[in-house]
């Protein structure tokens, strides 16, 4: 069963709260330490924890908390944890919807609290499913990021697979973030949006680069790379839509070593927009995709943008956004040329394929993978 990890911000927990978690998370800390080093660490039952402090501790956490440890040791991984969070198994951290608010439940220092969580509307239709019981609830982690306690809850859900053949090739690019095409019917992403935005950034932090001001230029690459983020979540999960409504089965991609190669200078590939910023887009298409029960094929980046549907294949034939084939005079828009080239998989399928394997979740974007199931721990690891 494919994974997701919704990670979900506590909302305006009050001072009281906040010390309250990041105490648990100290003691827990320490206690994962002292574990580490215990002789019966394999023996440990959440009894052991009354050894380790007469504080009282919820059993969940210190359960989760062995199994997690023990794991880690097997692996020889961890010689000492600097944050250990606390997790909860499936059985310990509830989701409810209260009005228009949703809210999650689980164990702390003085009792069982329910506190809600800022959700977006994505979030909230996967909070439904767990609701309705559509989807299956993994284990959870409270974690501090950038200053803001979260909570990462893994969702496991089916898939049903599509008996549509149909196949869609989409051609990520610079002029036109994505295009897609399937059968007769096309579909173009413009991205100049993206270009600007990223242009602007750019000069700004150039001129922020002259004056040294090193955390200013952190601080704006963040919030660059969550716009792009977005974008590019918003980006695909059109296409995926296309894709349904369309009736595509499979959907065929570029391998994104061929990008580079493509980008008609290193400025315009640089500068304009980076290479992360079209794997992330692929990873993203590539999950939505698998999600929705569409296959996901990768076709070698080469010559898709050279050949002509005669089959004629020669670099003159595309110039820029011009694709004129040199021996039919056949024209074409020549990203379109592009996605359909990809769609027939012109040029064969990629030998290995990124990390992208169906069922496999990619690593970076929302949908971290977790834990597989329920009562899998997450990759909480050395923080
Ligand atoms: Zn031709």
């Amino acid at each position: 069963m494919p994974t997701i990890t919704l990670r979900l911000e506590l909302h305006n927990p009050t001072k009281a709260k906040q010390e309250m978690y990041e105490r648990m998370t100290e003691w827990n800390t320490e206690f994962a330490n002292w574990l580490l080093h215990h002789p019966e660490l394999n023996k440990a039952t959440s009894k052991i924890f009354k050894d380790f402090s007469s504080q009282k501790f919820p059993s969940a956490i210190v359960n989760q908390t062995i199994r997690e440890v023990k794991s880690q040791k097997k692996k020889q991984k961890a010689k000492k944890f600097r944050t250990f969070w606390c997790c909860f198994n499936n059985q310990n951290i509830k989701v409810e919807k209260k009005g228009a608010f949703y809210t999650v439940s689980f164990p702390t220092l003085e009792k069982r609290i329910g506190v809600p969580v800022v959700t977006r509307p994505y979030q909230e239709a996967w909070l439904d499913r767990l609701i309705h019981g559509t989807a299956k609830q993994g284990a959870a982690k409270l974690y501090k990021k950038r200053k803001k306690w979260c909570l990462a809850i893994a969702v496991a859900f089916e898939v049903k697979p599509r008996h549509e053949t149909k196949v869609m090739g989409v051609d990520v690019g610079l002029r036109y973030i994505a295009v897609a095409s399937v059968g007769t019917k096309s579909w173009f992403f413009k991205g100049s949006q993206c270009a600007f935005v990223r242009r602007r950034y750019a000069a700004l932090r150039r001129t922020l680069g002259q004056a040294k001001k090193l955390h200013m230029i952190r601080k704006i690459g963040d919030k660059e790379s969550r716009w792009m983020k977005d974008m590019n979540h918003k980006i695909s999960r059109q296409i995926v839509r296309f894709a349904l409504a369309n009736g595509v089965g499979v959907i065929r991609m570029e391998d994104l070593a061929g990008i580079r190669k493509r980008a008609a200078s290193a400025k315009e590939a640089g500068r304009n927009l980076h290479s992360w910023a079209f794997h992330q887009l692929q990873t993203m298409i590539a999950y939505k995709a698998e999600m929705a029960g569409i296959r996901v094929e990768w076709v070698n980046p080469t010559y898709t943008s050279q050949t002509c549907r005669c089959g004629h294949r020669e670099k003159a034939n595309r110039n820029g956004i011009h694709f004129r084939c040199q021996k039919c005079g056949y024209t074409i828009h020549a990203d379109l040329n592009g996605a359909i080239n990809i769609a027939k998989a012109i040029s064969g399928f990629a030998a290995q394929p990124s990390a992208l394997v169906t069922g496999a979740p990619p690593i970076g974007v929302h949908l971290n993978p977790m834990g597989r199931g329920d009562g899998t721990l997450l990759n909480l690891g050395v923080v």
